[in-house]
């Protein structure tokens, strides 16, 4: 599933990517356009300043703060070694590489750690931030993706470190309408990291329909899909933070 965020239980479960689809769960009941209205606004609420004298929504001052390297070390360490590739190819290697801007802008070029493991039995295209420390990425993923598209899928995973405790939560209650509206919100982060870095927003939306389509493709429907927001909710939330930024324009804040 594209940005999902794997649970401890995953792990003592292994990479098996079936189990990562085991589930099959039916749409959203709710997706009628006035719902789908309501939820980008709700999410676009993220971005705007609560007066008219405030820029809004700045992603330096926002920042959190980052992980330690002990707590990094123990993520590391809890991660199972099995299907875990070491060894990559150049191509390979060189998309890796080209996540350097996108991670320097957020001060997270040291704190990350890249693991990338073999999906198996069937590929498994997954990009997920784990314990706000370990970047990981399937290799279906990485084959998939050019390096624009895998820049545009982690500064979206960057975004869940701003919305971090509101998405366990949302999770733990089972609260699919919110978090919708926390994946929008890190679409928006990762929208306004890619102006700053001179890349094409549009990446974004075009990165994650290929993932979906690649599983679906590969491992069928996805059991969470309904945490999910629509493509065309994506899309239409993408232009709306565009829209936003470029309103913003030379406020320091929203990129070019
Ligand atoms: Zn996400």
């Amino acid at each position: 599933m594209p940005f999902e965020h794997l649970s401890p239980q995953t792990f003592t479960a292994g990479w098996n990517s079936s189990r990562l689809a085991a589930a099959v769960i039916g749409l959203s009941l709710f997706s009628t356009s006035t719902r789908a209205e309501d939820l980008i606004d709700a999410a676009l609420k993220f971005f705007l300043a609560n007066d008219s004298n405030t820029a809004g929504f700045d992603l330096d001052k926002s920042r959190p703060q980052p992980v330690t390297s002990d707590y990094k070390a123990m993520v590391l360490n809890s991660l199972p070694k099995e299907g875990r590739l070491t060894k990559l190819n150049e191509l390979r290697q060189r998309k890796l590489d080209s996540l350097g801007a996108v991670l320097r802008l957020h001060q997270r070029q040291s704190v990350y750690d890249f693991a990338v493991f073999e999906s198996a039995p069937k590929p498994f295209a997954f990009i997920g931030l784990h314990q706000r420390a370990v970047l990981l990425i399937s290799d279906a993923a990485l084959d998939l993706l050019d390096a624009e598209e895998l820049q545009a899928s982690v500064a979206h995973e960057i975004g869940h470190e701003y919305v971090w405790a509101e998405y366990r939560d949302a999770t733990q209650r089972h609260d699919n309408l919110r978090l919708k509206e926390l994946e929008l919100i890190c679409d928006g982060v990762a929208i306004l990291t890619l102006r700053r870095v001179g890349l094409d927003p549009a990446r974004l939306p075009t990165a994650a329909e290929k993932i979906t389509n690649f599983n679906l493709l590969s491992t069928g429907p996805a059991w969470n899909a309904e945490r999910y927001p629509s493509a065309g909710e994506r899309r239409r939330f993408a232009q709306a933070v565009v829209n936003w930024a470029d309103s913003h324009q030379g406020s320091g804040v929203t990129g070019k």
